[in-house]
C-alpha cells in the first residue's frame, strides 16, 4: 500500500493496555472519553476497542458525536453532556443517548422531548460542584432536584447517573478534589430523598483514576490517559503507551547554499551550505506554527531539526551537508511513543506551552488514520 503524505498511526492495543491501566489504578469500571473524535484518534475505531478491552460505557460532548457513534453501530450505554438550545433531544431519545443535563432550562427542554416522542429519557446530572464549568449551579440546585423528582415520577426521565468534572484533577492532593466529591455525594444523597436516586456516580477523569481510586465511586471518565499521554507526568507514565504517531512522507530534497533562507520571513537563514527536505503538514494540520524553528523529526532513528516557518501545508526541515541519504519518499517521524528518543507530542506541547490534549486533538483530518 502506498503511504500517504501524512499519517496518523493509531495503536489500538495501546487503547486496550491504557483502558486496563486505568481499571487497575482505579478498581473502577471505565467510561470511555471518545469526545472530538476521540480526542484525534478516531471515535468509532477507539470506541469499539475500548468497548472490546472492558470499558463499560462511552462519554462525549455533543449529541451530534453520539449519534454518529450510534450510526456507526455501537450500542453501548453513551452520555452526552454539553447542550446548547437547538440540542437535538428529540433524536438523543430515540437513539437511547443518556443525557446529561446541566440546568433545569435543559430538564424542560428534555421533559418536553420526551413527551413529544412518547418515550422515558435517560439522564445523567451534572453538577457543577467547584469547576464552574457545566453542571447544575448550586443556586438552581434545589429546584432542580424537585423538578427532576416530579418529571422522574411522571415516568417522563429514569435517573441514570450523577456526575461532576474536577477543577485540579490534575493536583492529586489538592483539597478541591475530595471537596467536590462530597458535594456530589450530598447531592446524590439529596435525589435519593426525593426519591430520583441516581443508579451511578461518576467523577474521576485522567489524573484521578489514576492517582485518587478513592475518588473513583462506581466508573472513572478517563480521556487523555486512555490515548497514553500521562496527565501528571511528575508521577510517573503509569505503563501508559502513547496510542498516536503522526509521520510524513519527504516530499522533497533539494541543495541549499550558504545564506539563503527558507520559507516566509526567512527566519532561518543557512549558515553553510546544506540539504533539506519538504515535509507535507502545516499547520493546518495541526502541527503549531508556533513550533517553528524549535523541533525536531526522525527519519530511521536520527534526528533533523525544523528550519524557518512552519506554514499552512508544509514545513522545512535541515537534512545537513550531505542529506543525510534521505531521500523523497522517506517516512519522518514527527511524533510517536518517544520510546526510541524520537519526538513526541509532549515535546511540541512544552515547547509551546501547552497540553499534549491540544496537540493530539487538534491533528487535522488530512492525517489519514491508519490502525493497527
Ligand atoms: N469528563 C468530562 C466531563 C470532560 O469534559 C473530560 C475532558 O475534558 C473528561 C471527563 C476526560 O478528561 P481527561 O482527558 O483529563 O481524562
Amino acid at each position: 500500500m502506498t503511504p500517504a503524505a501524512l499519517t496518523a498511526t493509531i495503536d489500538l492495543d495501546a487503547i486496550a493496555h491504557n483502558v486496563d491501566v486505568l481499571r487497575t489504578a482505579s478498581g473502577a469500571d471505565v467510561l470511555a472519553v471518545v469526545k472530538a473524535d476521540a480526542y484525534g484518534h478516531g471515535a468509532l475505531p477507539v470506541a469499539r476497542a475500548a468497548l472490546a478491552a472492558g470499558a463499560a460505557e462511552l462519554g462525549v460532548a455533543h449529541i451530534t458525536e453520539a449519534l454518529t457513534l450510534r450510526r456507526g453501530g455501537i450500542d453501548a450505554h453513551l452520555t452526552a453532556w454539553l447542550h446548547t438550545p437547538g440540542a437535538d433531544f428529540d433524536a438523543a431519545i430515540s437513539h437511547d443517548i443518556d443525557i446529561a443535563l446541566s440546568s433545569l432550562r435543559q430538564l424542560d427542554a428534555v421533559i418536553a422531548a420526551a413527551k413529544r416522542r412518547s418515550r422515558t429519557a435517560t439522564v445523567t446530572v451534572k453538577v457543577d460542584t467547584g469547576l464552574n464549568r457545566s453542571g447544575v449551579a448550586p443556586d438552581e440546585w434545589s429546584d432542580f432536584a424537585e423538578s427532576l423528582a416530579k418529571a422522574r415520577a411522571d415516568g417522563a426521565v429514569t435517573v441514570r447517573a450523577i456526575m461532576c468534572h474536577l477543577a485540579r484533577g490534575d493536583e492529586p492532593e489538592h483539597p478541591l478534589n475530595s471537596e467536590q466529591a462530597a458535594r456530589l455525594d450530598e447531592a446524590a444523597a439529596d435525589l435519593r430523598r426525593l426519591g430520583a436516586g441516581p443508579e451511578v456516580i461518576h467523577i474521576a477523569n485522567s489524573p484521578a483514576a489514576l492517582t485518587r481510586p478513592d475518588l473513583a465511586r462506581d466508573l472513572v471518565r478517563p480521556g487523555i490517559a486512555m490515548y497514553g499521554r500521562t496527565p501528571v507526568p511528575e508521577r510517573g507514565d503509569f505503563g501508559l503507551i502513547p496510542a498516536m504517531a503522526l509521520t510524513a512522507q519527504v516530499a522533497l530534497v533539494k541543495k541549499l547554499a550558504a545564506g539563503q533562507g527558507v520559507s516566509y520571513g526567512h527566519t532561518f537563514v543557512a549558515p553553510a551550505d546544506t540539504t533539506i527536505a519538504v515535509l507535507p503538514a502545516g499547520y493546518a494540520d495541526g502541527v503549531p506554527r508556533l513550533l517553528s524553528g524549535r523541533f525536531h523529526v526522525a527519519i530511521d532513528g536520527r534526528l533533523f531539526p525544523g528550519v524557518g516557518r512552519i506554514c499552512m501545508d508544509q514545513l522545512v526541515i535541515d537534512l545537513g551537508p550531505d542529506g543525510a541519504g534521505v531521500t523523497e519518499g522517506d517516512t519522518a517521524e514527527l511524533f510517536g511513543t518517544g520510546r526510541s528518543g524520537g519526538p513526541t507530542a509532549k515535546d511540541w506541547a512544552d515547547t509551546i506551552g501547552t497540553i499534549d490534549y491540544e496537540i493530539v486533538s487538534g491533528i487535522g483530518a488530512r492525517a489519514v488514520r491508519r490502525y493497527v
